[in-house]
């Protein structure tokens, strides 16, 4: 294409709502064979919002007031969207938040700290294990039915025991599964890549078309896994909002950015999607392709 046919084309692309920052991602995107889309904030609102709080302790002490008084009091110091939306359940509780004597954020898992003279562990699985929290199968059952319903469970242990369980819901973009089934019209494979586990990843695939899922990903793999896409000769288009997607953007040969993402997302970018609708992503494809196919 020549420079002037792209600079009609980003022009045309703004207009469409997708923001091109790099004018030879434009040619690039025209090759795009695999699309990865990372989950939370990608595929779901990212509005999390927790839905179900279980206390297992006996103690009388520790109601799912105080339990959740506790997660909000530490996961205040999160930037993390779920983070977020405990701290908002807490207040929505009227609990008044205490502070920390300490705080330790463990990417892709989740959080540790102190708090009153005891130790808190809030997050998934890896995090349980590495803390050395034992008894979690006590709860499969009640956490396969939720990550049935694509539902994120949180893990809380406090002194080593683990003391309450929590779903944590994002419900899907009303357009996703549309702009899904557009992408594989036209051929390309869509992959899945998020931090979150695998049973709750599949159900919010199946529920939008996509087949593909890599879970329980942490930040550097879910670069490793787009640089092995392209290691297969794919010429691979990632999109995600998060800071943990960042790398993967870089790496990807179209990094899309969602604009309601972070700052570090929309940076590592080529293209910036502004509305936080999935469609306008395959939108940007095809412009891509008529820019190339129109100017050769
Ligand atoms: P993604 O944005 O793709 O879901 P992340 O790497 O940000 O992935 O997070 C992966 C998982 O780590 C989350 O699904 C959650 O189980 C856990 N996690 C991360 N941060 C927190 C936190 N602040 N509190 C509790 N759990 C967390
Ligand atoms: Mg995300």
């Amino acid at each position: 294409a020549t420079p002037m046919s792209i600079m009609v084309s980003v022009g045309r692309a703004a207009q469409m709502g997708v923001l091109v920052k790099n004018g030879e991602a434009l040619q690039t995107a025209s090759k795009v064979d695999t699309v990865v889309l990372d989950k939370t904030g990608t595929v779901t609102l990212g509005k999390p919002d927790v839905t179900e709080i279980e206390v297992l302790t006996h103690d009388e002490e520790l109601d799912q007031n105080h339990l959740m008084q506790a997660i909000g009091s530490l996961e205040q110091h999160s930037e993390h969207p779920l983070a977020s939306a405990m701290v908002a359940k807490a207040k929505a509780l009227s609990l008044v938040m205490q502070e920390p004597e300490s705080f330790d954020n463990y990417q892709g898992r989740g959080i540790t700290g102190k708090l009153n003279g005891n130790s808190w562990a809030i997050g998934n699985t890896k995090l349980m294990t590495e803390q050395g929290v034992s008894g979690l199968s006590q709860v499969d059952e009640l956490l396969e039915g939720w990550a049935a319903q694509g539902k994120t469970p949180v893990y809380i242990a406090r002194n080593g025991v683990l003391v309450g369980v929590i779903a944590i819901s994002d419900p899907i973009k009303p357009d996703a599964a549309q702009a899904i089934a557009r992408l594989k019209a036209n051929g390309i494979k869509v992959v899945m890549l998020t931090g979150d586990n695998e049973k709750t990843a599949k159900a919010v695939a199946a529920q939008v078309g996509i087949e593909d899922v890599v879970a329980n990903v942490l930040p550097d793999e879910k670069q490793a896994e787009v640089l092995r896409l392209k290691a297969e000769g794919r010429i691979v288009a990632m999109v995600g909002d998060g800071i943990n997607d960042a790398p993967a953007l870089v790496s990807a040969d179209v990094g899309i950015a969602m604009g309601s993402g972070t700052e570090v997302a929309i940076e590592s970018a080529d293209f910036t999607l502004l509305s936080h609708q999935l469609t306008t992503l395959g939108d940007a494809l095809a412009l891509s392709r008529a820019t190339m196919g129109n100017i050769k």
